[in-house]
């Protein structure tokens, strides 16, 4: 494996070669000037598939090292070192990430052998992993025909109540099943939508699906609320909570068991017809979410200006937090401000044990996540449920 060394300290840089030797990598090449560095990289840039970078450094940071990389199309990974505060060395690699630089760690000096062999693990398993092939672009005309013709699916992800660990809602997600790419997340197909004028026939397609399955489930003696994600360009259209209320009273859902989950990824258009959709969905008896609370533009005055009754937490806050203050201190405030605005908070992203065990001592309403269960199909989840009911009373067992 060849691994690249970018340290202006002669002794540290001496002194981790002799650690990574000794653990078995062979071929690896020191620089004390960035410069030199970035130079080596560009000549040998296929070849280097891992580089150590101290943050500090005369001739250049860690954030300009991290610039660099991008601008040499670098595709290796990248370990981070510095003797710095660990909140300053997990911004660097938060923004190496959003550069799509891999950061495989960070590492604080003096570097521990332990640490470095995991993370020589962890790089020598990534690289069995076949890299997911370039996926391409769809075109608006095949989405439209997608939404008219049934090729969108809808899978339900478990919300438990933290008390007691029941089964309290889902949340819908839709997928798009394409003729030839397969299972298409939404992710590649929300902002095609949202630009072509197609968000509002999508939204009402899953909302329909949603309600649907929500009145089978009722009749089945499951009594669940149901979520669905609206996008803000859905919230233009003022005969939107029409729309939405003639929907659930065919179907014969209660607007009180639906709740629509409003993530702001874009700056609002028209601010008067979001608040206007927004305060008549509310008067309808719908219960109103602010979704991936804490990023974008989900923010504070949000929680102003809009009646929302609850709060998602966004996953980027919650795993992890019990065991790092910053993430701890942010969610403790966040669960306390919605509390005293009268809001649930649903956490999501709880990946652990630790993370639930956590956010219930917080006073954490509802939690979401992998830990307890992945988006699923309807007819999964009545397999799920008695799986959840005897692994929730291990667990409440083993606490008392
Ligand atoms: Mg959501």
């Amino acid at each position: 494996m060849n691994t690249l060394l970018i340290d202006d300290d002669p002794l540290a840089l001496k002194l981790l070669t002799r650690q990574l030797e000794r653990l078995g990598c062979v071929g690896v090449q020191q620089c004390e000037r960035a410069e030199e560095a970035m130079t080596l990289l560009k000549t040998q840039s296929e070849a280097i598939e891992l580089v150590f970078c101290d943050l500090q450094m005369p001739d250049i940071d860690g954030v300009e090292c991290v610039r660099h990389l991008v601008d040499i199309g670098y595709s290796g990974s990248l370990v981070l070192v510095s003797g710095e505060d660990g909140r300053i060395l997990k911004a660097v690699a938060k923004l190496a990430q959003a550069h799509q630089v891999h950061v495989l760690g960070v590492l604080h000096k003096p570097i521990k052998n332990g640490q470095l062999s995991e993370l020589l693990a962890s790089h020598a398993a990534r690289k069995t992993v076949p890299r997911r092939a370039d996926q391409g672009t769809f075109e608006p005309a095949e989405l439209a025909r997608a939404i008219a013709g049934d090729e969108l699916i809808v899978h339900y992800q478990p919300k438990v109540a933290l008390d007691s660990g029941a089964l309290f809602g889902v949340e819908s997600l839709v997928r798009w099943q394409h003729p030839q790419a397969g299972l298409v997340y939404p992710d590649r197909f929300i902002t095609l939508a949202e630009d072509h004028g197609l968000i509002d026939a999508l939204t009402l397609a899953v909302l329909a699906a949603a309600l649907r399955q929500s009145r089978r489930w009722r009749d089945a003696g499951l009594d669940l609320q149901v979520a669905v994600n609206v996008s803000m360009d859905n919230l233009a259209a003022l005969d939107f909570p029409e729309s939405v209320a003639q929907l659930a009273s065919e179907i014969g859902v209660e607007p009180s068991r639906l709740v629509l989950e409003v993530t702001e990824s874009r700056l609002m258009k028209d601010v008067r017809a979001s608040l206007d959709v927004l305060t008549r969905l509310r008067l309808k008896g719908f219960s109103l979410s602010i979704d991936d609370f804490g990023t974008g533009y989900s923010s504070l005055a949000q929680l102003r200006d809009i009646p929302f009754d609850e709060l998602k937490l966004d996953r980027s806050f919650v795993h992890g937090a019990a065991g790092d203050a910053s993430l701890g201190a942010i969610v403790e405030a966040t669960i306390a401000m919605a509390r005293q605005l009268g809001m649930k908070t649903v956490a999501e992203g709880v990946e652990d044990q630790a993370d639930l065990d956590y956010l219930r001592a917080q006073g954490c309403d509802v939690a979401q996540g992998y830990f307890i269960a992945r988006p699923m199909l309807s007819a999964d989840l009545l397999r799920w449920r008695p799986a959840w009911e005897s692994r929730r009373c291990e667990s409440a067992a083993t606490a008392a």
